[in-house]
């Protein structure tokens, strides 16, 4: 079998804090095979956001081994990190963090700046991406003029300009109704379809219901995995 993905090993990540030291992991071992879907679970606190953080090289392990397509993430300049980031994964979080006076466009377009892509190659991508979510009516939209839902779904786009590997979201719907928690969700399934590997936080258990694999948190563990 070739090697998996994503390969954690005894990862932990202590927060030192005055008070006192927050063990937010203590030991996770998993490994996440190309393409899959992953809903991870658990209790507020359990380490969810903290284990995301790391594969998403936002944050760095206190120890034990991370390795992702290959390249570990232990001991890595910021430098290497960012790269990493930009090649490698799509972030979408509960606030869909857009910029608020900029087009669905230019939100999408944004992350592209950094390659030095050229403007029109950058228009054209973010306008393929916005496509791809269903929003090629609203381009010309500023947040405000969109509903929550078609928001997240700008944020999805954002995240897939890059192109990533991998899809991290942490509590997409988490500020969402149900009907358009459900579009969301439509459109994570169909990525995952093409291939993208995907990876969500959630505590809805109809949402984590839609992945094709869960994993439970306690108490920066591991406790139960439905592989
Ligand atoms: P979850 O996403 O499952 O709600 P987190 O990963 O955010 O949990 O947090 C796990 C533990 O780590 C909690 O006890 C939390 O208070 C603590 N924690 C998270 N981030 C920080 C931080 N930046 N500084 C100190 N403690 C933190
Ligand atoms: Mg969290």
């Amino acid at each position: 079998m070739s090697a998996p993905l994503i390969r954690a090993r005894q990862l932990t990540r202590v927060y030192r804090l005055g008070g006192g030291d927050v063990h937010a992991l203590r030991g996770v071992d998993c490994d996440i095979a190309e393409g899959e879907y992953v809903a991870v679970m658990g209790a507020s606190g359990s380490g969810k956001s903290t284990f995301m953080n790391m594969l998403g090289a936002l944050d760095t392990p206190s120890g034990g081994e991370l390795t992702i397509a290959g390249q570990s993430l232990l001991n890595r300049s910021p430098d290497d990190l960012a790269r990493f980031r930009n090649e490698m994964v799509g972030f979408v979080f509960q606030q869909f963090n857009l910029l608020p006076r900029t087009t669905a466009l230019d939100n999408v377009a944004l992350p592209l700046l950094y390659r030095g892509m050229p403007a029109s190659e950058r228009r054209e991508r973010a306008a393929a991406c916005l496509e791809m979510v269903g929003l090629g009516d609203r381009m010309d939209h500023h947040p405000s003029q969109l509903s929550g839902g078609q928001q997240q779904r700008v944020a999805i786009a954002r995240a897939l300009a890059n192109e990533p590997r991998i899809l991290l979201a942490d509590e997409p719907t988490g500020a969402l109704d149900t009907r358009t928690s459900d579009d969301v969700m439509d459109i994570f399934d169909q990525l995952n379809a093409s291939g993208i590997t995907l990876i969500l936080v959630t505590h809805e258990a109809d949402v984590g219901a839609r992945a094709k694999r869960r994993i439970i948190f306690r108490d920066g563990l591991i406790v139960e995995d439905s592989k």
